[in-house]
């Protein structure tokens, strides 16, 4: 036998129990969306590499290190397995000249790539949902944006989320705030890491964002972006905090947020969860009013997130939301020749008027078909044999029981099964009280 060949590492097969809840996920996030006006685009997995570069930033970990591209071997074109949808999500839009008389609302879902050091939250391919308005200046759309989130954690039953915002101002004020920090850091060059130092003058900001508890002191004592704000960021930012408090959505200012991607500006948020462990944020977003114009649109306002799918299923889970699996209403066994003719059409005349059901295949005794039935979680079991065959009548058994016992059964003509069936699945009576 030859070897078997394994998935690529951190890309993870999703297996039939899972992807069931995935799609449970995925009807909610539809209605969701819709229920605030959000429409659907679907961009290419794969771009231009310099789309990215230009988006998010050369000295940033995506680009410096996180990112598969590679050169068509047939044409020699730089592409890239997009990191993430916001700046595929642009480009399509100004490709098609979207912008041209309306601002957008849009969504996307789907697989993102990402070479990391895979663990529990953090993959290689990861999925998320990213919603993008293009066209709003106002901080109501990103008040919107956080309290659209509100809602999906609570319609999914969330527990332990919390919201956390900043403000990373305009990007005159945030040059103000990077030579100040610059200074700071040049002026305790000697407490910096290795990392923090390769960043002091390409992306100073991200030292802010490092993880090492040794410089964590130095950070909290670095100038703050928040003294750089001038009035109209502020005021900004105080419209955004008043409509959450509006919305009687709690938050947590925290002046260290500053994000991985180089194109925000303004308001900026996170929600977090301490029940994942290291990999805790499971929504990110904000404001990136200037990537229009850097994209070679028409200067335009926008802002976004992005939800981190696999993180939000875990804490779905770890929240106790747990799915009903899926079941078909009806599984219809059969023995002889006749009477799998006869399945047959009736299963397609049942699926024709609305009933999920499984047709029993590969033959079996009709008990082993029995076992089958009971075990795919169906609340009927359809019998044909010879005899109903031949009487054009179907058996119908019932398999859930309240008590346990086996269930009732008995036998219909063929031409009112489909009648039958929606009563005795949807409890229907009669106007005389009989089914
Ligand atoms: P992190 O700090 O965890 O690396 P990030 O700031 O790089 O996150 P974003 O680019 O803002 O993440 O992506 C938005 C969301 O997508 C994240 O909050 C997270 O939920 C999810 N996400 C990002 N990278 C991964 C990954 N490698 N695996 C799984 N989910 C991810
Ligand atoms: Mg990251």
């Amino acid at each position: 036998m030859s070897q078997l060949i394994h998935a690529v590492r951190g890309m993870n097969d999703i297996l039939p129990d899972e992807a069931e809840l995935w799609e449970q996920f995925e009807d909610a996030t539809r209605e969701w969306l819709r229920a605030y006006g959000y429409r659907p685009i679907r961009m290419p997995l794969v771009e231009p590499t310099p789309l990215f570069s230009r988006a998010i930033g050369e000295v940033t970990d995506i680009v410096e290190k996180e990112m598969y591209s590679f050169e068509d071997a047939l044409n020699g074109e730089h592409l890239t397995l997009r990191p993430e949808g916001t700046a595929s999500c642009v480009r399509a839009v100004l490709e098609h000249n979207l912008l041209y008389n309306a601002p957008q609302r849009l969504y996307y879902s789907g697989p993102m790539f990402r070479h990391e050091r895979p663990q529990k939250g953090r993959y290689r391919q990861f999925h998320q949902i990213g919603v993008e308005a293009l066209g709003f200046a106002g901080p109501d759309i990103d008040a919107e944006h956080m309290m659209m989130c509100q809602r999906l954690w609570d319609d999914l039953g969330l527990e332990g989320v919390a919201l956390e915002i900043n403000s990373l101002g305009s990007p005159e004020e945030r040059g103000q705030h990077r030579a100040a920090l610059i200074a700071y850091f040049e002026k305790h060059e000697a407490l910096l890491d290795a990392d923090a130092k390769r960043r002091l003058h390409s992306n100073p900001l991200r030292i802010l964002d490092t993880k090492n508890p040794d410089m964590q002191e130095l950070v909290e004592a670095a100038p703050r972006l928040d003294a750089f704000i001038g009035d109209a960021s502020r005021a900004h930012f105080e419209g955004v905090q008043a409509l959450l408090r509006d919305a009687g959505i709690p938050f947590r200012l925290n002046h260290r947020l500053v994000r991985g991607l180089d194109y925000y500006n303004l308001t900026v948020f996170e929600w977090v969860t301490d029940r994942l462990g290291a990999q805790g944020t499971i929504c990110a977003g904000g404001r990136y009013d200037g990537l229009v114009g850097q994209l070679g649109g028409k200067p335009a306002p926008a802002c976004g997130f992005a939800i981190g799918i696999e993180r939000v299923l875990l804490l779905w889970q770890a929240s106790g939301g747990q799915t009903e699996r899926p079941a078909p209403d009806i599984y219809i066994v059969h023995q002889g020749e006749a009477a799998q003719r006869m399945a047959f059409r009736v299963a397609e005349a049942l699926r024709g008027d609305g009933f999920p059901l499984t047709l029993h295949c590969g033959g079996g005794s009709f008990k082993s078909q029995m076992k089958k039935a009971d075990g795919c979680g169906a609340q009927l079991a359809l019998i044909i044999g010879d005899d109903e065959a031949q009487a054009d009548e179907v058996t119908i058994k019932r398999l859930r029981t309240e008590d346990g016992q086996p269930g009732e059964q008995w036998r219909v003509a063929a031409d009112t099964l489909s009648e039958t069936i929606a009563r005795t699945l949807y409890d229907l009576e009669d106007d005389d009280g009989s089914i």
